[in-house]
C-alpha cells in the first residue's frame, strides 16, 4: 500500500518551482492586492499600485545585479524564444551579420531563428572528451576578416546541464540567453551587450521575459519587424507598449524581494553552490548513477544523471514521483534524469533526492561500469 508522501519537492526544469514564501504571498493578497478590494489580475496595469510595483522590481532587479546606469531593464513576452527572433531582427537586418556559438539545444535553435532574418555565422564550442561532454569559451576571435554585430551564447544549456564556467570575453557584444541560470550567483553585467531570461525558471512564472541590454546597442535603428519586439519602442513606453505580462511581473517582483531578503545573489550562490556539490557528489560516489557532464562544464541549476539504462530510469523518476520528488524525467530530447535545482529549490529538498537515490540504489543494484 502506498501512501501519500507528506512533502513534495518539485525538480522540474521550467516552468519550475515556486519559493513557499512566494506562493503563501500571493494566496494570501491574491483576492485583495495593494487595497485595490481586486487582485492584482484585475487592476490596470498603469494604475498607480502596479505603477508602483515595476518601478520597485527594476530598481530591485538593478541592485541584485549590480547593473550599471547605461543598461536598460526591459519586461517583454512571448518567452525566451521570442527574444531569438528580436535579436536579429533589432540588430542585424540585411547588412549585419553575427555569431552564434553553440553548445546545445537552444543556442542551436536561437541560431536557426536568426537564420530567419539575418546572416549568421556558427560555431559549436560543446566537445566530447572521453566520454564527458565539455563546453570551452573560444580562445580568439577572427576579427581581421570578420566583422559581427554580437556573439550569442546560452551560458547555461538546460536540456544536458553544461554550463560555460569560465569569464566571457569577445571583442564583439555578447548577447546571453540566461533563462535557466539569471540570478543563480552574481555576475558581471557589463561583459555582455544584452542579457535575457524568460521568468518560468528561476525568475517567477511564465509569462514576463527579462531582458537587459546595453544603451549601446539600441543607436542602430530597428530593421523590420513586429513592434511587440522593437527594444527601442519597449524602453520608449517603459514596457508597456503593449499591456505587460502582469501576474507574471507581479510574482517576479515577490520571488526577487525573496532573494533580497535572502541575502541577494551572494547568498543564493552559496546555497546554490552547496546543493549542487552534494547532488554531484552523490552522483559520483554512486555505483549506478552518473552524469556526462566534465566536472568543469557542469550546471549549478540543471543536475543530468542516468543509470544508463532507459527502463531503470523510467522505474527512477515513476517511483520518485510516488515519493514526492516530482520531474525527474530528462528532456524527451536528451533522456535520463534531471533534477533542477533553481534558488527556490531547499536544501531539504536535495537532501530527500539523495537518500531517495540511496535507496533506489540499494534496491536495484549497480549498473555503472
Ligand atoms: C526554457 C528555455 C528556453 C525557452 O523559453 P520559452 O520561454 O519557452 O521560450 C530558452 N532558452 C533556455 C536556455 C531555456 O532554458
Amino acid at each position: 500500500m502506498t501512501q501519500t508522501p507528506q512533502t513534495f519537492f518539485n525538480f522540474t526544469a521550467g516552468p519550475a518551482t515556486l519559493p513557499p514564501e512566494v506562493l503563501q504571498q500571493i494566496k494570501n493578497e491574491l483576492t485583495n492586492w495593494d487595497g485595490n478590494h481586486a487582485s492584482v489580475m484585475e487592476i490596470s496595469h498603469r494604475s498607480p499600485s502596479f505603477l508602483a510595483l515595476m518601478q520597485k522590481l527594476k530598481h530591485n532587479i538593478r541592485h541584485l545585479l549590480d547593473i550599471p546606469n547605461h543598461y536598460h531593464v526591459l519586461f517583454m513576452q512571448g518567452g525566451a524564444r521570442a527574444q531569438f527572433s528580436a535579436i536579429a531582427q533589432n540588430f542585424l537586418g540585411n547588412e549585419g551579420k553575427a555569431l552564434y556559438l553553440t553548445s546545445g539545444l537552444w543556442s542551436q535553435m536561437a541560431a536557426n531563428e536568426a537564420k530567419k532574418f539575418a546572416t549568421v555565422d556558427t560555431q559549436a564550442i560543446d566537445n566530447v572528451e572521453g566520454e564527458l561532454k565539455t563546453v570551452c569559451w573560444p580562445k580568439n576571435f577572427d576579427t581581421n576578416t570578420q566583422d559581427y554585430r554580437y556573439v550569442h551564447c546560452c551560458p547555461n544549456e538546460t536540456l544536458d546541464g553544461l554550463s560555460i564556467n569560465e569569464p566571457l570575453k569577445s571583442p564583439y557584444p555578447i548577447i546571453a540567453d540566461m533563462t535557466s541560470c539569471l540570478f543563480s550567483q552574481p555576475m558581471d553585467i557589463s561583459q555582455y551587450g544584452l542579457i535575457y531570461a524568460s521568468a518560468q525558471k528561476n525568475i517567477g512564472i511564465a509569462g514576463m521575459t527579462l531582458v537587459i541590454v546595453d544603451e549601446k546597442l539600441l543607436q542602430l535603428p530597428m530593421q523590420v519587424g513586429p513592434s511587440t519586439l522593437d527594444y527601442r519602442l519597449a524602453l520608449k513606453h517603459e514596457s508597456m507598449y503593449s499591456t505587460p505580462a502582469t501576474f507574471s511581473i507581479y510574482v517576479a517582483s515577490l520571488v526577487v524581494q525573496w532573494l533580497l531578503d535572502l541575502g541577494g545573489l551572494v547568498k543564493a550562490y552559496e546555497r546554490n553552490q552547496a546543493k549542487a556539490a552534494k547532488l554531484y557528489q552523490a552522483i559520483d560516489t554512486s555505483k549506478l548513477f552518473s552524469n556526462w557532464v566534465e566536472p568543469r562544464s557542469r550546471s549549478l541549476m540543471n543536475v543530468t544523471f542516468t543509470t544508463e539504462d532507459n527502463n531503470l530510469d523510467k522505474r527512477f523518476y515513476d517511483d520518485a514521483e510516488r515519493a514526492g520528488l516530482i520531474g525527474l524525467q530528462g528532456h524527451r530530447a536528451v533522456g535520463g534524469l534531471r533534477a533542477s535545482i533553481y534558488n527556490a529549490m531547499s536544501d531539504a529538498g536535495v537532501k530527500s533526492l539523495i537518500q531517495f537515490m540511496q535507496s533506489f540504489e540499494k534496491n536495484h543494484g549497480a549498473a555503472k561500469r
